[in-house]
């Protein structure tokens, strides 16, 4: 039998259920819809596995318009912002190195060196970063609610809805874009969207919105009563999943056939460019 090559994810199909895939599926479609990744990291662990223009490359490969990319620590960013301006848009992490993701909200040190970034580069948003609830109302997570609003950029939030709703009180005009939507449900993620205008949702990480390459029960709705108010991601949180860009990509493609072209491109890039634009950059 003659194997042939899947147009989308680069897998080699061959007799029976088993199908073999390249490490790096760079035979991807054509890239007819343009994309905005707004999940990317490029944190330090992947910086030999995936070297920067070999990243750029991928980021290139996925067809994608512009990347939202933000990494443990910053020089990844960088790196990535230097090769290519035009298509990388840093987004400063609060975290140097891996493993900070519940140390960092006690860690004064935090500020002074998120501060001294942003005097120096530019960047779109302060992100991704974690915390729940009541952690919000902690020094650091304040200073950092401060800073963002201060450059009059996004917060890329990995937070629960307690967590949204402090942040707004504390300022009713920051800008948030909430990593994987909270990994919450429809109904929740509707009661925050209709509670806060300035609150963008990221798909990230998530595949139960999408069933069979078609937009799922219970998410359709949602999609189409808030099109301008969800982006997506891959988020590349270990290196093992810059593997999967293009793939996200061309996947992400695919479900959004089935809404309305208008909202399909608000998600594919539009909302993506429309949050840029309230952030300044
Ligand atoms: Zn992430």
């Amino acid at each position: 039998m003659k194997p042939s090559i899947h147009k989308s994810t680069g897998c080699l199909f061959s007799v029976g259920m088993f199908y073999v895939c390249f490490l790096m599926p760079l035979v991807a479609a054509a890239a007819e819809l343009p994309v905005i990744d707004a999940h990317i990291h490029y944190s330090h662990d992947a910086w030999e596995a995936t070297p920067a223009e070999k990243a750029v490359e991928i980021l290139r490969e996925a067809g994608l318009k512009k990347a939202f990319v933000s990494s443990s620590g910053d020089e990844g960013t960088q790196k990535l912002y230097a090769l290519a301006p035009e298509l990388v848009v840093p987004v400063l992490r609060p975290y140097r190195k891996r493993g900070e993701t519940s140390s960092w909200k006690y860690d004064e040190s935090v500020i002074t060196m998120l501060s001294e970034r942003l005097s120096e580069y530019r960047y779109a948003g302060i992100g991704e970063f974690h915390a729940f609830g009541e952690d919000i109302e902690l020094p650091v997570l304040r200073q950092v609610i401060g800073l963002a609003k201060q450059y009059g950029i996004y917060l890329h939030a990995h937070v629960d809805s307690d967590a949204i709703q402090r942040i707004f009180k504390l300022n009713p005009d920051a800008l948030v874009l909430w990593a994987h939507s909270g990994f919450d449900e429809p109904d929740e993620i509707r009661a925050m969207l209709e509670k806060y205008p300035n609150l963008w949702s990221d798909l990230a990480f998530r595949n139960e919105h999408v069933l069979l390459d078609q937009v799922a029960p219970g998410w359709g709705k949602l999609f189409m009563d808030f099109p301008q108010r969800f982006l997506l991601g891959t988020d590349t949180y270990t290196p093992a999943r810059w593997y999967y860009v293009v793939e996200h990509a061309d996947w992400s493609r695919e479900w959004l056939k089935s809404l309305p072209e208008p909202v399909a491109k608000n998600i594919a890039w539009r909302n993506a460019e429309a949050l840029l634009k309230k952030a300044g950059y």
